[in-house]
Formats: C-alpha cells, sequence, structure tokens
C-alpha cells in the first residue's frame, strides 16, 4: 500500500459472506498503530460538541458490537443490558389498549411481559399456534404488533414468517421475529418481511454462558429512531465489558453454530426411536433439540441429575452443552409435556455427549 492511498475499511464489501463479516465488521481502520480490536470504552461521558455526549446514548465499543449484529442481520442495530430489556422497549411502542399477537409457546418472560402489561391494560394480548398460518393470518387483522419466535422455545414449532408478515403488513401491524434460537447465520427475518429482530444476544451471539445482553435490528430508519429513544430514555444499555465479551463472541458465530448444528443433527439421528422417549423435537437446523421422556417428569428430573458431561442450566446457545426440563418453571405452559427436555447442544465432540447422554437414558430403566 502506498502512502497516500486509503486505508481500506474492513466493512467496506458487501459482497463479503457472513462468516467473512462476522470477523471483519466492525474493526479499527487498517492504519499504522490502529489496535486489530475495538477497545472496552468506559466512559459515563464525553467531551462535548461530538455525537456520543452522555455514556447513556452511545458507546464506541456498542457501535463496534451493532455494526456487527447490523450487518449480519441486514439492518441497524441497538444494544440493549438484556434479551427481555429489548422485548420490553419493543412492547413499549405499542399504543394504549392495541392487539398483539404472539405465539402462544414463546419465551417465558416474552409471555410475562405481555401478561403484565395486559393486567395493567397497557395492551391486549392474543396468543396462538404459530404453525396454524390461516389462524394466525386471521388475527392479524385489528392487531398493532405481530410477534414471532421460529423456532419456537423449547417446542420447536416454525412459523410461515413471509405469508404472516404481508398478512400483517396488509393489516398496519408492524412484524417482530425473535431470532434468539436461529441467529442471523440460518435465518434473517429482516429479509422475510420482519420489521423488527429481537436476540437475546446472551445465548448463541455471545455464546459462552458469560454475558447477559440484548439488541434489536431494524431497517428501518424511523423505527430505529424510536427504538433509539426508548433505550435513552428507558436506559436499558448494556455495559462496556458486555458489548466487548459480545462482539469477542460474534467473531466465533459461525463455527460455533455450524458445529452445535452439526452434533445436533447426529444426536437426533441416534435418539429418534430411543425407547426411553415418546418423542424427539428438531426443525432440521440450530442446536437445540427438545426431547421428552416417556416416564414423564420424574423420569427427566432423574436424567438432568445423572449426566457428568452434560450441566443442568437453564439458558442456552453457549460452547458447552446444557439441557433442563422446562415445566420446572411455573411460567412454561401447560401445553409444553411434563417429561420434555431442552438440549442445548454444544461443540464439545459429538461422541463423548452421545456416550454421557446415552448412558444417562439406559440408566433410567
Ligand atoms: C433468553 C431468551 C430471551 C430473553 O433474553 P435475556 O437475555 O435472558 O433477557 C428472549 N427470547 C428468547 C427466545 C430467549 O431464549
Amino acid at each position: 500500500m502506498t502512502e497516500d492511498s486509503p486505508a481500506p475499511q474492513p466493512s467496506a464489501t458487501p459482497a463479503w459472506k457472513p462468516s467473512t463479516v462476522a470477523v471483519t465488521t466492525g474493526r479499527p481502520p487498517h492504519e499504522p498503530d490502529q489496535p486489530l480490536n475495538v477497545p472496552i470504552t468506559t466512559a459515563s461521558t464525553y467531551v462535548a460538541g461530538g455525537d456520543l455526549e452522555y455514556g447513556r446514548y452511545a458507546n464506541p465499543t456498542w457501535t463496534a458490537f451493532e455494526d456487527v449484529l447490523g450487518a449480519l442481520e441486514g439492518g441497524r442495530c441497538l444494544s440493549f443490558a438484556s434479551g427481555l430489556a429489548a422485548v420490553a422497549a419493543v412492547l413499549d411502542l405499542v399504543g394504549q389498549g392495541a392487539k398483539v399477537v404472539a405465539p402462544a409457546h414463546s419465551y417465558t418472560g416474552t409471555l410475562l411481559q405481555l401478561a403484565d402489561l395486559e393486567s395493567r391494560g397497557r395492551l391486549v394480548a392474543e396468543l396462538v399456534d404459530i404453525t396454524d398460518t390461516d389462524a394466525v393470518v386471521a388475527a392479524c387483522d385489528d392487531a398493532a404488533l405481530v410477534w414471532f419466535e421460529s423456532p419456537t422455545n423449547p417446542a420447536l414449532e416454525l412459523a410461515d414468517i413471509e405469508t404472516i408478515s404481508a398478512a400483517a403488513h396488509a393489516a398496519g401491524a408492524h412484524v417482530v421475529v425473535d431470532n434468539t434460537f436461529a441467529t442471523p447465520l440460518l435465518q434473517t427475518p429482516l429479509a422475510l418481511g420482519a420489521d423488527i429482530v429481537v436476540h437475546s444476544v446472551t445465548k448463541y451471539l455471545a455464546g459462552h454462558s458469560d454475558v447477559l445482553m440484548g439488541a434489536l435490528v431494524t431497517s428501518d430508519d424511523a423505527l430505529y429512531d424510536v427504538l433509539k429513544g426508548r433505550r435513552d430514555l428507558l436506559g436499558s444499555t448494556p455495559g462496556p465489558f458486555e458489548a466487548w465479551l459480545a462482539l469477542r463472541g460474534l467473531r466465533t458465530l459461525h463455527l460455533r453454530v455450524e458445529r452445535a448444528q452439526s452434533n445436533a443433527q447426529e444426536l437426533v439421528r441416534r435418539l429418534s426411536g430411543h425407547p426411553a422417549l415418546s418423542e424427539v423435537r428438531y426443525p432440521g437446523f440450530g442446536g437445540i433439540v427438545s426431547i421428552v421422556l416417556a416416564q414423564g417428569a420424574p423420569a427427566a428430573d432423574l436424567l438432568v441429575h445423572t449426566t457428568r458431561l452434560w450441566v443442568h442450566a437453564t439458558s442456552l446457545g453457549g460452547v458447552e452443552s446444557t439441557f433442563e426440563r422446562r415445566r420446572r418453571w411455573k411460567a412454561e405452559p401447560a401445553t409444553i409435556p411434563e417429561g420434555l427436555v431442552r438440549l442445548s447442544v454444544g461443540i464439545e465432540d459429538v461422541d463423548d455427549l452421545w456416550d454421557d447422554l446415552s448412558g444417562a437414558l439406559e440408566g433410567l430403566d
């Protein structure tokens, strides 16, 4: 490179594939003495007169994370203190008494927020079977917001995002997709018609079970401004350390998702027809598998306490394999089987995972 040629900017090539984007976006410019990584900026305030001004409005470490996730989802990203803080900022947009359509099997925190807002007269929640496209389309009619998870947590049902988004837009509703399970590597909801993508960054994006963080992504500039306004006012901002850890996690997202998915596919193959199970649910992609123990809750509780490698813990999307019986939570819908154990398949050796899990299943007899 000659002295006066402009430094190539890492994010200047839109044709790059997602794995390249994940590695290269949100870096300092390629200039002498620039660090390769964005530093952790600990600042509550900035010298006046620029774009940043105050720590609740902006932080360069958030911005680097937001540039990467925004590029992967195809929109502009806002980071939040947690996934539920991001969910709250979106639900806050809904007008007084307006209708929100959401899957009956949404994440329990989302269901609890909807129930809480409904009990205080803020909105009306209509919970639907997200796999019944005709019924969901009919429910869109007088809705202000149509909320998706696909796959749902932990039932792993899939929604027809394109068809339902078109119906929602025809009815004047906004479409929101919680893309935590699929990640932008396996599904990009904005390209399917969604207005806003929600992430619990806590899960796959950060990926190491050491961060709580959330994010929203939209390609609608007006919505971006409104959502940024909510974050500024609610103060639901991440810390710079969390943003840096999440950014570091994003750099390897493609490798982790690839490995978790291939492990999950192999485990599903081996678990299918297992005599201890009445059901193996898997949408065909991603690293989450739900198994239903034929002997119900007691067998499921025994299983999660019998393994050596698999860790009994809530949450998902970390490098380590974890699992839990979801109905141990009171808020989990009664339509989720008592004996359902959700597996978050990690990136360990698949034979080790299988030996541990199948050994524990055999011990249940
Ligand atoms: C965990 C989770 C959330 C909430 O995110 P937090 O970071 O725990 O606040 C939202 N949606 C889904 C699908 C989740 O799995």
